[in-house]
Formats: C-alpha cells, sequence, structure tokens
C-alpha cells in the first residue's frame, strides 16, 4: 500500500516569485481543466464579511494587507481565519490575470479553467470575485483582452458576464437587477 497517497494530499500548488507581481500560486503538477485546487469563498463566508464600517478602526498596515489580499462586497471583505493576516495560506495569493487560468465552481471553490501546465502561475480575474464597488486596480496582464483598469463593478458588464458567468463566483453569478445598492448577495 501507498502510505502517502493515503495520508497526504496531492501537492497542486507552491508560492514562487511571480513575473505579475511580488509573489504568486505556480502548479506544482499538471492540472486538468475542471480540477478543483482550492477552497474558495463560500455562502458561509459572506456571513462573516468584516464590514468596511469596521475597517476605519484598522491601522494602516492592515488596510494594505485587505487590498492586497481580500475579496470584498458592497459591505466588507472576506478576512482570513481569525481575522489573522498571519494565517494566509497559499490560495491567498493569486494574482490577477484579464486571461487567468483559474476560476471558481458552483460551490465558491478555485478550479481549473483549462489544463494547467506544472510550473505555470495560476492566476484568475479578479472580476469574477471582486464586488466591492469602490475596487480599482491597475492590470497590465498584456493579453489581448487586457481590461487595463480592473474594478468591483466589472462583474455587473453584460459582455464579461456573457464571457465569463460559469467560472465566476456563484454570489455574483444570478441576476443583477434589482440588486444594485444591496450588492449581489441574496
Ligand atoms: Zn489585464
Amino acid at each position: 500500500m501507498d502510505l502517502n497517497k493515503k495520508i497526504f494530499k496531492e501537492v497542486l500548488i507552491e508560492l514562487a516569485t511571480s513575473k505579475i507581481h511580488g509573489i504568486g500560486v505556480f502548479a506544482a503538477r499538471k492540472i486538468k481543466k475542471r480540477q478543483f485546487i482550492a477552497e474558495g469563498i463560500h455562502k458561509e463566508d459572506y456571513k462573516d464579511l468584516v464590514s468596511w464600517e469596521e475597517v476605519k478602526y484598522a491601522n494602516k498596515d492592515i488596510k494594505k494587507k485587505i487590498l492586497d489580499f481580500c475579496i470584498g462586497s458592497p459591505k466588507g471583505f472576506v478576512s482570513p481565519e481569525d481575522n489573522d493576516f498571519n494565517k494566509l495560506c497559499i490560495e491567498w495569493y493569486f494574482n490577477h490575470s484579464c486571461n487567468g487560468n483559474v476560476g471558481f465552481n458552483k460551490n465558491g471553490d478555485f478550479i481549473a479553467i483549462r489544463n494547467i501546465r506544472k510550473g505555470e502561475e495560476l492566476t484568475y480575474d479578479y472580476g469574477l470575485a471582486e464586488s466591492n464597488p469602490k475596487f480599482k486596480m491597475k492590470c497590465n496582464c498584456s493579453n489581448s483582452n487586457c481590461r487595463k483598469i480592473i474594478t468591483g463593478n466589472d462583474w455587473k458588464n453584460l459582455e464579461f458576464r456573457k464571457n465569463n458567468l460559469m467560472s465566476m463566483l456563484p454570489a455574483l453569478r444570478g441576476k443583477y437587477e434589482g440588486n444594485e445598492g444591496q450588492g449581489p448577495i441574496k
């Protein structure tokens, strides 16, 4: 019996320096299209959002971490375990690309949206998940479809939705008309 296989999960992802930005997530082995990569954002996580109101009391180090790492909604953001930024797991380090190879399944977990080679950087389009209307980020990913500016409103764009709907965070897939002002979450 192969004991290793029984005890340990297969190593799929690891951190390394990225040409895109600082540190990124890389494929430690070949990953197949639709394959589960890491836990993402679940429905319950939206119940534990830290509100933007509460962020006012955070110091500038924390504010930077929130900006760099956290997926936001109109109401607040998804905070790491115990609100402790010393506990960020590998999947918190995905960089953005307008032509990413990672998206979300119907549970909100990260999956490969195409076959990925060993050693390839894993990226997802932040527009698939970000819905904080104030979020704005420059992009230089050099893909032909690069939007240059990534915002927390991209998920509402009809063209974007048409191209990406089934890779979006499930919370953003539903109809958004009539949801505006209350955020995407039912
Ligand atoms: Zn881009």
